[in-house]
């Protein structure tokens, strides 16, 4: 698999929140210099940001899994679903693992993810043509990071506001932030505006903890 780091640290949001995780960062992707957000991981897709890219198979990622004693893996990006098949073959070698999938939506999970009950989704939608429908519900949530008073924001929420409630209810708005001091200054109109429109708030832990530095 091409990845761009591995670390083991805190599930800072949504699913998984709180729980000790290993952390594999695919390189690479789908959107990147055409995404419509300020990506806060350019590292992982822009080899002008980060010279590290390396390859690792899936036994020395497992061999990593098992000397860090994680119960969880978060394999995000990038875009991790450009290597499905890499990613098919780490989630079978290991049992006892939550494996926790962070993809901006535009690529369906293969059966094989699709099916596994161990396999959870934390969808970030970047595209206004996002379709939740390839992903398992009940083991998928839908994130936008937002800031208050931009396009985006009215715009996910009306786009949100027009599905069907068991999609709305699985739905966090998060504070769109690079590190504590912006997440502080954002997070409360962000919330103030959940509630009064009926959405789901996402806390950002790592922000506040670690304040947003890269591998923690
Ligand atoms: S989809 Fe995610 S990783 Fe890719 S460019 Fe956009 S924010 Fe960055």
């Amino acid at each position: 698999m091409k990845l761009c780091e591995t670390f083991r640290s805190i599930q800072g949001e949504v699913q998984g929140i709180g729980r000790q995780a290993l952390f594999v960062r695919a390189a690479g992707c789908n959107l990147g210099s055409k995404c419509p957000v300020d990506c806060d991981t350019r590292y992982s897709w822009d080899p002008a940001e980060s010279p590290s890219f390396f390859e690792k198979s899936a036994g020395d990622i497992d061999a990593e899994i098992a000397a860090s004693g994680v119960s969880a893996v978060v394999i995000t990006g990038g875009e991790p679903l450009l290597q499905q098949a890499e990613v098919v073959e780490l989630v079978r070698l290991r049992s006892g693992i939550d494996w926790f999938v962070e993809t901006n939506g535009t690529i369906p999970p293969v059966d094989a993810l699709h099916d596994d009950e161990r396999v959870y989704f934390n969808v970030s939608p970047k595209l206004p043509s996002f379709d939740p429908s390839p992903f398992p519900l009940e083991r998928s949530i839908f994130k936008h990071v937002v800031a208050p008073g931009s396009n985006d924001f009215a715009a996910w929420g009306r786009k949100m506001e027009s599905m069907p409630d068991a999609i709305k209810h699985r739905t966090y708005f998060m504070p769109a932030s690079r590190d504590r001091e912006q997440y502080l200054a954002n997070a409360p109109a962000v919330a103030i505006w959940c509630n009064a429109n009926g959405f789901n708030f996402g806390p950002r832990e790592h922000m506040v903890v670690f304040q947003g530095m890269r591998g923690q």
